[in-house]
C-alpha cells in the first residue's frame, strides 16, 4: 500500500525521525489556515505548496510551489488542488490532485547551497537483507544518478535481526562527507529512519531530498512510503492510511468482491483460480498471439455470483476481445462452476459480446463440458490447454 508524502511523514515523525514540518488542507480555505498555524509553531514565514498524489517528481510537474505570503498560499493552494498533475511517473493524462501539504519553507533564505541527500531504506530481495542506499546527488531523479555516475550511490546491507548498527550509521554520514554536528544528527537520522522503517513493516522508504541545513539540521523534506501489504494486519491506525481514490478503480471494486484483480493492457481477460494457474494461462494467451487484460483469481468459491462479479469487472475494460476462463476444479466441482458461467451469462444477457472459452479440468469436468456445449450461448468449450489456446488464437484472428 502506497502512502501520501504527509502520512509517510506522520509515520517517521513519530519514530523521531525530523521532518519538514507540514499541515495537509482540501481546500484554500483550510490552506492558509494551516500557513497560519505553522508560522505559529515554527516561526516561518514562507511556505511551500505540495501536491499529495501517488507519483513522485511532483516538482518538475507544478505540483511543488513556493508562497512568500498568505494570498500567495491560497491562491497557489487554489491552482493545485483540482489541477490534473502530470510527472515522468503519472499516466500521461496525469492524476488529479485531491489535497496539498502547507509545509514550512526550510530552505532558508540567503542559504546559497543547502546540501541535498538522497537515501531510501528497501528490502534486497537478493541476500534477503534490508538495505539503504544513499547518495551525495540528492534533489535529483535517482535513475539519472545510478545511470550517470554510479559511483556515487553507495548501499549498506542491514541484517533484520540485529538492525542497524552505530558503525554503519557512522560510515552512512561519513560517506556523505558529512563532520561535526551535521554528522551527529546524521547518525541519529538514518538510524531513526531504519527503525522506523523495520517498526512500520515498511517494503519502501524513500526520502529524496534528504536536508541538511545551514545550521545542521537533517530533515526529511520527502517521503515516499510503501507498506507492506500482508503486515497490515498489525496496524490498524496505518490501515487508515489508505486513499483509494490514488488506486485503480476496478481493482478496488474486485478487492471488496474478495477478487484478487490486477488491470493489464491486452485484449484477452481471463478467469482463473489460484495464482500458479493464473500466470500459466496469461503465459497461454501470450502464446496464442494475444495479451492478457488483466490477472484474476477468483479464488476458491466460483459459483454464479463470483463468476458474475468477474465477468462485470473484465466487462469494463474496453479492449478485451476474448475471454478465457481456466479453472481446476478440485475442492470446488467443475459442473458448479459450469452452472456458475451459464447462469452468469444468462443473468447479464447482451452485456457479454465477446466470446468465452472455457476449460474446465479436474472433478465432474465432463458433465461440465457437457453443460458448457449444450448451453446454446456464445460459450466454446475445451479440454486441453493447447486447444484452448488454439480457440483463442482462433477467435482473435
Ligand atoms: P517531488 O518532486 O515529488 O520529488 O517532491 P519533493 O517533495 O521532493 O519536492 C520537490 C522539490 O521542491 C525539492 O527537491 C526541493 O528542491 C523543493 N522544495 C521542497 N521543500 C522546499 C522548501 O521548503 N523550500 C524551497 N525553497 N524548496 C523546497
Ligand atoms: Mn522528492
Amino acid at each position: 500500500m502506497n502512502l501520501h508524502e504527509y502520512q509517510g511523514k506522520q509515520i517517521l515523525s513519530s519514530f523521531g525521525v525530523r521532518i519538514q514540518r507540514g499541515i495537509v488542507a482540501q481546500n484554500p480555505t483550510e490552506a492558509v489556515a494551516a500557513a497560519k498555524k505553522l508560522t505559529e509553531e515554527t516561526g516561518t514565514g514562507w511556505h511551500v505548496i505540495k501536491a499529495q498524489i501517488h507519483a513522485g517528481g511532483r516538482g518538475k510537474g507544478g505540483g511543488v510551489k513556493l508562497a512568500k505570503n498568505l494570498q500567495e498560499v491560497e491562491s497557489l493552494a487554489g491552482q493545485i488542488i483540482g489541477m490534473d498533475l502530470i510527472t515522468p511517473q503519472t499516466p500521461p493524462e496525469g492524476k488529479k490532485v485531491n489535497q496539498v501539504l502547507i509545509a514550512e519553507d526550510v530552505y532558508y533564505p540567503g542559504d546559497s547551497e543547502p546540501e541535498e541527500y538522497y537515501m531510501s531504506v528497501l528490502l534486497n530481495r537478493a541476500t534477503g537483507r534490508n538495505m539503504i542506499m544513499y547518495s551525495t546527488e540528492g534533489g535529483m531523479d535517482i535513475e539519472t544518478v545510478a545511470e550517470e555516475t554510479p559511483h556515487l550511490i553507495f548501499t549498506e546491507e542491514i541484517d533484520p535481526a540485529t538492525g542497524i548498527l552505530p558503525f554503519q550509521a557512522r560510515k552512512v554520514a561519513f560517506n556523505l562527507g558529512l563532520s561535526g554536528a551535521a554528522f551527529k544528527e546524521m547518525v541519529k537520522f538514518v538510524t531513526a529512519l531504519y527503525t522506523a522503517y523495520a517498526k512500520s513493516d515498511s517494503s519502501l522508504f524513500e526520502i529524496n531530498p534528504v536536508l541538511k541545513t545551514s545550521d545542521d539540521k537533517i530533515m526529511a523534506v520527502d517521503a515516499k512510503v510503501t507498506l507492506d501489504d500482508n503486515a497490515l494486519y498489525r496496524h490498524k491506525d496505518y490501515m487508515e492510511m489508505r486513499d483509494e481514490r490514488e488506486e485503480n478503480p476496478t481493482e478496488v471494486e474486485a478487492k471488496k468482491s474478495g477478487l484478487n484483480y490486477v488491470d493489464l493492457d491486452g485484449n484477452v481477460g481471463c478467469m482463473v483460480n489460484g495464482a500458479g494457474l493464473a500466470m500459466a494461462t496469461m503465459d497461454l494467451i501470450k502464446q496464442a498471439g494475444g495479451e492478457p487484460a488483466n490477472f484474476l483469481d477468483v479464488g476458491g468459491t466460483a459459483d454464479a455470483k463470483r463468476v458474475e462479479e468477474a465477468f462485470r469487472l473484465i466487462l469494463k475494460d474496453d479492449n478485451v476481445e476474448a475471454i478465457l476462463v481456466n479453472i481446476f476444479g478440485g475442492i470446488v466441482r467443475c459442473d458448479r462452476v459450469a452452472q456458475g458461467i451459464v447462469d452468469a451469462y444468462k443473468n447479464m444477457g447482451d452485456e457479454i459480446k465477446v466470446p468465452i472459452i472455457v476449460r474446465l479440468q479436474g472433478t465432474n469436468a465432463d458433465i461440465a463440458k457437457e453443460l458448457i456445449d449444450s448451453s446454446g450461448l456464445n460459450v466454446e468449450s475445451a479440454v486441453e490447454f493447447k486447444e484452448a489456446a488454439d480457440k483463442v488464437q482462433k477467435v482473435l484472428s
